[in-house]
């Protein structure tokens, strides 16, 4: 999957309703790639989030399927990780990464009061 660019069904995922507060990492190299504060429910069935670490990201330009979309590859170890949207105006960032949760690792947050 991570490979290949390929994409989960969605409301399959493990991260889709998951709101533990965290950090998500690449499951590739496990560098940082999104906090669970940017996290949200878009309502569309893969783990959303409305802005990632800086420059932990890479983003192309996807022209499978007959359309042109907007890829998301970690920048470290290049694995896929989902497609990014703008101008839906779901947060006030106007940006949802919609990432397969089987690219992702959780990293819980330490207690905090
Ligand atoms: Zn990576």
């Amino acid at each position: 999957m991570l490979r290949e660019g390929g994409t989960e069904r969605p409301f399959t995922g493990a991260f889709v309703h998951h709101s533990a507060a965290g950090r998500y990492a690449c499951r590739g190299c496990g560098r940082e790639l999104f906090a669970s504060a940017a996290k949200f429910d878009s309502g569309c069935g893969w783990p959303s989030f409305d802005r990632a670490v800086p420059e932990t990201v890479r983003l192309l330009e996807d022209r499978s399927h007959g359309t042109v979309r907007t890829e998301c590859r970690c920048a470290h170890c290049d694995s896929h990780l989902g497609h990014v949207f703008h101008g839906e105006g779901l947060t006030p960032e106007n940006t949802r990464y919609c990432i397969n949760s089987v690219s992702l690792t959780f990293h819980p947050a330490p207690d905090t009061p």
